[in-house]
């Protein structure tokens, strides 16, 4: 197979199968990218043996785990290398639309491809056997087209988890989905519900991350919202401002295409503005406003986060993110260390390249981006002089304020205050300077007592 860069512990364990004297191949996922010259991330391997059969054929070369041993699933394990080792197996019926009642194990690989679920990721390989690709998946690859393999409301019915990695596949890939397979994902897209949402939040960040997740925003913006109610409201939402050229769904698409595939950016971007719809009025001239529009979206992000299990880390990025992108942060030392003690670097490096993606996505105000450039500048310049912005960084600390008499909680609060201070005058971080500060409050406070 053409840039197809086998690592040695593969190779040897589908050559023991092979001596066994069991069919073996490289199947799914590692072909499909094997093919488009890709590096594949994991390595699974089909074959005729049983799982005991397998211990006994690899176990003199790999540690073998039984990794789901009723599905026929062992894990080979030699150095760095996990290998998936499943023999070849149809599955039965499936009841609740997710998994298969039973499995049922099969001497041909082309009845184990049969149960994939698109025909790019339904092609096993083997240097002894060459590619096994019945259902076209070569030349659908060389096309960039997804499509099912078989009836597409049928395998959608069956597992409707396959909804949701079309969308990934196509977002990470590129590929278009074929037209019989994109149209049951619409009308099948009801059955998301049954999903268990671990496995969705794990489908939309991957498809978030992806390089064309722009075309998937836009191409099946109803498939999303059957597991993300909260997007719905913003499809076709007119903005009637002279400062958005688009609605408010094709501005978010925009402005996901235009941050880093970074997790937190992408959800942050898609949700940012999904509180404008609820937040609409026009006003006498017709002109659209979206008044407290961050703090509604803040409060949907939070709930489509939660509903869909995402972990309390990128939760809160993605919620503070939310609710801050539409307040200033200009080019201003003094608001830029108030905002990076607030949020810290790392959000404040995000926010820029969420408001920089924002002003991108309205179409409009070019000046309006030249200034947040000129805040990047400045944010470089103020972590460069390493103005003070935590307490950590102050040219003090508890021990000099406790050594001036100070006790208790005034300690905190000089040292807030003393914070305040510099945030406003970085000049003053200086530690003669700011004891002297600290003994006027503690003089001020000793005069105020009664
Ligand atoms: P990646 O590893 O990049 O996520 P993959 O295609 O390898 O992509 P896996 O989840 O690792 O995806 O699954 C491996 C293979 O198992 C797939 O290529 C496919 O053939 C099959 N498969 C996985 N999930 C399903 C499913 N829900 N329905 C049918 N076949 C599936
Ligand atoms: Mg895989």
């Amino acid at each position: 197979m053409t840039g197809f860069p086998l690592p040695a512990p593969a190779q040897r364990a589908l050559g023991m199968l092979e001596a066994a004297g069991f069919e073996a191949y490289l199947v799914g996922g590692c072909v499909r990218d094997g093919l488009r010259g890709l590096p594949p991330h994991d390595w699974d391997i089909c074959t005729a043996a049983r799982p005991g059969q397998v211990r006994d054929a690899l176990g003199a070369a790999f540690t073998v785990l039984d990794t789901g041993l009723r599905h026929g699933t062992v894990t080979a394990v030699r150095g760095h290398v996990h290998l998936e080792v499943t023999t070849f197996r149809a599955d039965g019926a499936y009841s609740d639309g997710r998994h298969p009642d039973g499995v049922r194990f099969v001497g041909r690989v082309e009845d184990d491809l049969a149960r994939r679920d698109f025909t790019v990721n339904a092609m096993a390989w083997s240097p002894a056997r060459g590619l096994v690709d019945p259902f076209g998946g070569r030349r659908d690859l060389e096309d960039g087209v997804l499509r099912c393999v078989g009836d597409a409301d049928a395998r959608f019915m069956e597992d409707a988890l396959r909804i949701a990695r079309a969308l990934r596949f196509a977002a990470q890939a590129g590929f278009r989905i074929e037209e019989n397979t994109a149209a049951a994902m619409r009308r099948q897209r009801g059955l998301l519900g049954r999903i268990a949402r671990e496995r969705l939040c794990e489908e939309l960040s991957r498809t978030l991350c992806g390089r064309y997740v722009g075309r998937v925003l836009r191409g099946f913006p109803d498939v999303l919202a059957a597991f993300c109610p909260e997007l719905a409201p913003m499809f076709g939402f007119e903005q009637h401002n002279g400062h958005h050229l688009y609605d408010v769904w094709e501005h978010t698409v925009r402005v996901v295409e235009a941050v880093p595939p970074v997790l937190a950016m992408r959800l942050a971007a898609l949700l940012h503005d999904c509180g404008k719809p609820a937040s609409f009025t026009m006003d006498a001239r017709g002109v659209g406003h979206f008044y407290g529009h961050p703090k509604i979206s803040a409060v949907l992000a939070h709930k489509l986060l939660t509903g869909l299990r995402f972990d309390h880390a990128t939760r809160a990025a993605v919620v503070r993110l939310v609710e801050y992108h539409d307040r200033p942060l200009g080019p201003d030392p003094a608001r830029l260390r108030r905002r990076l003690h607030r949020l810290g670097e790392m959000p404040v490096r995000q926010l820029l390249m969420l408001k920089k993606a924002d002003c991108v996505g309205q179409g409009t105000h070019r000046e309006h981006i030249a200034e947040l450039w000129e805040t990047q500048a400045l944010l470089e310049q103020v972590l460069a002089e390493r103005h003070c912005f935590t307490l950590r960084q102050l040219a003090v600390n508890g021990h000099d304020l406790k050594a001036l008499g100070l006790r208790g909680p005034q300690v905190g609060e000089t040292l807030h205050a003393l914070l305040r201070h510099v945030l406003e005058s970085p000049g003053d971080n200086q530690k003669e300077h700011l004891l002297a500060l600290a003994r006027q409050m503690r003089d001020g406070n000793e005069d105020n007592r009664p």
